[in-house]
């Protein structure tokens, strides 16, 4: 048998979520942000020329064919190794 597959993506704004939701479900949600996870995850370092964070590092990973880590609070090393390379040119 032949298979169809089809991928859905819904984009909805946080708020609108939000408004969906039952108050049970607010509830959970409000469980949810005050965990370690979610805590961390708010807390993450964004770089302060590319905008990436730990968890959307999508255009380092095209730019540079993999993951950065940070090389400075605010700074990963994508936008570092640009910096270096404009450097030696000179
Ligand atoms: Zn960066
Ligand atoms: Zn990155």
């Amino acid at each position: 048998m032949p298979k169809l597959q089809k991928i859905f993506t819904l984009e909805i704004s946080p708020e609108q979520f939000l408004n969906n939701c039952s108050p049970s479900e607010l509830k959970e949600i409000d469980l949810l942000i005050q965990s370690n996870h979610y805590v961390k995850r708010m807390e993450s370092q964004t770089c302060s020329v590319c905008g990436c964070s730990d968890y959307d590092c999508r255009d380092c990973m095209q730019k540079t064919g993999k993951p950065c880590y940070w090389i400075e609070p605010n700074l990963c090393s994508a936008c570092a190794g640009t910096i270096k390379e404009i450097e030696n040119e000179s």
